[in-house]
């Protein structure tokens, strides 16, 4: 009898299937096993709402969550790490009975992909299969990291943990591992005998990829029957110091697949899934410009009526491919929502960030997005390395004069992540300022503190907005 394996996606916070979930499962099924997939989305457990209508309140929330003042600092940082707390506001407790209610006890391998988040979930699952006699695989983006490697592998029963692009050998890795044969032959495979091995594979011939298989995902659990997909891995700038997104195990290095194939894959996942609506997750959707246009040019010849959403990147190339001519065919062709990353309108900070963007250009840009009746979508931060007064004014202006051109703006405190070059760029005077991956204690003054309020505000303003019609299919995505 073929061998039954178990594939578990951890992560419930998509408004689509995940794509390495469809990818592994088509893997999975093409190298001849039987696959149960539990993805925590079917049977009652709600993903998690991202954006929404503010109301007066969110605008005090974000005014507390703002706030510089350490006492209220370390007040959040212990909120956060009361289990109890975290344990409601995640869910954990409810995903991980589910997860094991669902596990059968003949499944003869358990692979569960997971974002670190979710390292007590897993525990807990893990626990239960070790006790039923399940041996487990780990697997996840995150996994290109010794550290989150190393906290994986504690867990008793994790046999191994893969952390790469195993788009190349899963089939094979699968059956090597049933036969009892050696398996660290393949890149990124760890266990507690063998861990601190660096992986620098990148998968390469993207050409090569299969058709997801998103058939297991509960799809009458979505808000909407939305196709994710990817025309290329990593992104082609790839240069900004706190882009934590290049340094995960499918970022790293940009490669992006001929347009030909990218409109072949859409067309066979539209009949797969009975859908016009896509979600492009490239981290940057004109990293290509041929295949950005072939999209905007090819994809209502092939789907009826497409309704799409992608982000980009406003960057500096004479034809980035983002000019307002083109903004108007994407529309007309179902571009419906545009999602990139403004971080700040201070040009020195966009400069010291290596954003590879005038702020210019980024005017230019929401005003032709606007004018093309596309919903935007923008990304930003505040607390920067030496981010002042002035840097605040100058964002808070531009957010005045264009806020009519944004739907939605998501305003984070800054932080720095492990492995994105801003690490090594720190000073030591800023090393010492670091708290909770943050480091802007220095810049608080009274003109500081005003901007930053009135950032907030319009930011607030912003989001407040109902969202247009057209582009509520993608309310919460990304
Ligand atoms: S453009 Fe976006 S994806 Fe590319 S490096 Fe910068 S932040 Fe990362």
């Amino acid at each position: 009898m073929g061998k039954r394996i178990t594939l578990v996606d951890l992560n419930n916070f998509s408004y689509y299937p995940t794509i390495s979930m469809g990818l592994v499962a088509r893997y999975i099924r093409d190298a001849g096993f039987d696959l149960e997939f539990i993805s925590p989305l079917s049977n009652g457990i709600k993903y998690r709402e991202r954006e929404k209508v503010e109301t007066k309140i969110d605008y005090y929330k974000a005014r507390l969550i703002f706030s510089q003042r350490k006492p209220v600092r370390w007040a959040i940082m212990q909120a956060e790490k009361f289990p109890f707390v975290k344990e409601r506001i995640l869910n954990k407790s409810k995903l991980s009975n589910f997860v094991i209610n669902r596990l059968h006890s003949d499944t003869d391998l358990l692979l569960i992909s997971t974002y670190t988040e979710n390292f007590s979930i897993c525990k807990k699952v893990v626990a239960e299969a070790t006790r039923r006699g399940i041996p487990v695989i780990v697997g996840g983006p995150a996994f290109n990291l010794q550290s989150h490697v190393d906290q994986f592998l504690s867990i008793d029963g994790v046999e191994f943990v893969v952390g790469s692009e195993i788009d190349d050998y899963l089939g094979k890795l699968l059956h090597d591992y049933f036969q009892g044969e050696d398996i660290y032959k393949y890149p990124g495979v760890y266990s507690r005998e063998k861990s601190a091995v660096s992986n620098a594979y990148i998968f390469k011939h993207l050409e090569q990829l299969p058709v997801p298989d998103y058939r297991d995902f509960p799809w009458d659990k979505y808000p909407n029957r939305i196709i994710p997909y990817m025309s290329g891995r990593g992104c082609s700038w790839g240069k900004c110091n706190f882009c934590s997104d290049v340094v995960l195990v499918n970022g790293r290095l940009y490669r992006s697949q001929s347009s030909e194939k990218v409109l072949a894959d859409l067309k066979a996942l539209s009949e797969q899934v009975g859908t016009n609506i896509f979600a492009f997750t490239d981290l940057k959707m004109n990293s290509n410009v041929e295949v950005w246009n072939s999209v905007i040019d090819g994809l209502p010849q092939i789907v009826d009526d497409p309704i799409w959403f992608c982000s980009v990147h406003v960057d500096n190339r004479k034809r980035n491919g983002l000019d307002g001519e083109t903004l108007m065919k994407a529309k007309k062709a179902g571009l419906t929502r545009i999602s990139f990353g403004l971080e700040t309108a201070s040009q020195p900070l966009l400069d010291d960030m290596q954003k590879g963007t005038t702020v210019a250009r980024l005017d230019q840009f929401v005003n032709d997005v606007y004018a093309a009746g596309i919903s935007l979508r923008a990304t930003m931060f505040i607390g920067y390395r030496h981010e002042k007064a002035s840097d605040l004014k100058q964002t808070l202006e531009f957010l005045k004069k264009n806020a009519h051109c944004f739907e939605r703006i998501k305003l984070c405190r800054f932080q720095m992540y492990d492995q994105t070059p801003i690490i090594d760029e720190l000073t030591a005077e800023e090393r010492k300022q670091v708290y909770a991956r943050q480091i802007n204690h220095l810049y608080r003054s009274r003109a500081y503190l005003k901007y930053k309020k009135g950032i907030i505000k319009v930011v607030h303003q912003i989001n407040s907005k109902k969202l247009n019609e057209a582009a509520r299919a993608f309310d919460g995505v990304m």
